[in-house]
């Protein structure tokens, strides 16, 4: 079986495991490989490298970083296969879904190529007499990500192609259950010519992320992953003095309106409830559906499931794979049970589907459920499986309420022909990604990416200029260069002497 290890300073580095831990085929259910847990010891030498990189880095002019940026982009397409065929046996997610993952993730490395112009400083001359200011925006230091196990590839990707441009180090701790794309795209980095020391990858649990976050080596974090972790990296961060960014969870909702093209939205709805198992932090759970629609929405969105062949993630084919652990299954099956044995309406029922030759796979089928008690786990958990949950609104007024009444904000679409409804849905909303006949608003990379309330802590959204702001610190200077002190006439006199 696999090993699989650390990477610091440029190499896979074993170092002094606190742990192994098991790394899981979610569509057979066997395991794969053995991850070896960092300790406190192995944290230490890869802050010592990065930061003793990092300040050579932040002194290598814009010209070279770009080069390895625009090289790195390179890499990354040539490799996708290979990253993708990683994810794939770890997340179990289909490969075409890890394709998809890779090129929103590699329009971070796009948008990382050309930063430059948007690191530009600003100038003031003659604010006082003789005196002008400027400002620069400097590095950070040494960053860490801290990821989920939902896209191994891309949410890393929304943080270090820009902590690295603007002159940080990184070190980035991938979800455990699927490692193996980081460590692939460390091996890239190095081959694009990114010096030793400025990406690594540690992995570990609670344990080595409560070391990250104390860690006096380390200046700013980046997180991503559900709310309840993203309140305590928040907390103790900032309590250790780091800049921090935490992306949470969600439980996206999305409003049909009855003028709305329903074929168009059952198909747009099916994809975006179903898709990659409901496990996306965009995927949609809730449909409002208003004005009497249901039932024809209803009818359409499970035409378009029944299309969906779900399967292990390699299979011609399959556009929808297990989700990441018996656990899981276990948990998104228990909420809709739950659901029912309190009164909802089970219309699709992907329960007990079993995929012949992976029967220990954790493969949930696409599941629709009706007449959901509001108070249910069901509607206000984040389900995060294939799970789509339909309520009924009269009008928009109650519909918006409903959408707004959810302690999430991640996005929120509407599905509607008329515009004014659809200009007072996107002012009234109350979420950080909005979309208008587009069910998962995930902004492309040089726009950033962030929910509003329990779906982010922290006032930085993710990628784009906001995470360029967080990976970099204004630094305001003001000069006066007075003849008075003769140092003029002194370089005169230096010149003519030379
Ligand atoms: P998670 O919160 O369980 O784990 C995220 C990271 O935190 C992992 O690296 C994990 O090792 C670490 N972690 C877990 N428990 C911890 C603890 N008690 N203390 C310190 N660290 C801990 O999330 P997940 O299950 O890996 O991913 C799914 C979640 O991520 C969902 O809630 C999803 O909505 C969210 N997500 C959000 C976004 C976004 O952009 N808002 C994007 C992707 C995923």
């Amino acid at each position: 079986m696999t090993t699989i290890e650390q990477w610091i300073n440029g190499a896979s580095y074993a170092g002094e495991p606190a742990d192994r831990m098991p790394v899981e085929n979610p569509a057979t259910g066997e395991n794969i490989a053995e991850l070896l847990i960092a300790s406190d010891a192995d944290l230490d030498h890869a802050v010592e490298v990065a930061r003793k990189a990092q300040k050579a880095w932040a002194k290598t002019s814009m010209a070279k970083r770009t080069a390895i940026m625009y090289k790195m982009r390179e890499l990354v397409l040539e490799h996708q296969d290979e990253i993708a065929k990683a994810i794939v046996a770890e997340h179990g997610k289909d490969y075409s879904d890890a394709i998809g993952e890779i090129q929103r993730g590699r329009e971070t490395l796009d948008f990382a190529c050309g930063v430059n112009a948007q690191l530009k400083g600003e100038y003031s001359f003659d604010v006082s007499t003789g005196v002008d200011i400027h400002t620069i925006r400097q590095p950070v230091g040494v960053v860490a990500g801290i990821c989920p196990f939902n896209f191994p590839a891309m949410v890393p990707m929304w943080m270090h192609p820009i902590a690295l441009i603007s002159g940080n180090a990184f070190i980035l701790k991938p979800a455990t259950p699927a490692p193996s794309a980081s460590l692939i795209i460390a091996r890239l980095y190095q081959e694009a010519g990114l010096p030793d020391g400025l990406f690594n990858v540690v992995a570990g649990e609670k344990d080595l992320v409560t070391s990250i976050l104390t860690h006096p080596g380390i200046d700013a974090i980046s997180f991503v992953g559900s709310t309840p972790v993203a309140r305590i990296i928040q907390k103790t961060a900032t309590e250790h003095g780091k800049r921090v960014q935490a992306l949470g969870g969600a439980n996206n909702h999305a409003i049909v309106m009855p003028d709305a093209d329903l074929e168009f939205a059952g198909k747009h709805i099916s994809s975006a409830a179903f898709g990659a198992a409901g496990e996306r932090c965009m995927a949609l759970p809730i449909v409002v559906a208003v004005g009497g629609i249901a039932d024809e929405l209803v009818k359409n969105v499970i035409s378009h499931a029944n299309d969906i062949k779900v399967g292990p993630g390699l299979e011609e084919g399959v556009q929808m794979g297990p989700v990441i652990s018996a656990d899981a299954k276990k948990r998104i099956v228990g909420l809709v049970d739950d659901a029912e044995a309190g009164g909802a309406k089970v219309v699709l029922d992907g329960r007990n589907l079993v995929i012949e030759g992976h029967e220990n796979g954790h493969f949930i089928g696409p599941t629709i459920v009706r007449n959901v008690d509001m108070d249910s786990a069901l509607y206000r958990e984040e389900i995060f499986g294939p799970v789509l949950v339909i309520v009924e609104a009269d009008t928009y007024e109650e519909a918006i309420e409903i959408v707004n009444a959810q302690p999430f904000g991640n996005g929120s679409a509407i599905f509607t022909n008329d515009g004014g409804v659809a200009r007072r849905f996107q002012m009234e909303v109350e979420a950080g990604m909005v979309g208008i006949n587009v069910p998962i608003p995930t902004p492309v990379a040089y726009y950033s990416f962030g929910g509003w309330k329990d779906s982010l802590l922290g006032d930085h959204h993710i990628h784009g200029p906001e995470g360029l702001r967080f990976y970099t610190r204004a630094k305001a200077i003001t000069s006066r260069w007075p003849t008075e002190s003769g140092a003029y006439e002194a370089t005169m006199s230096f010149k003519r002497e030379d």
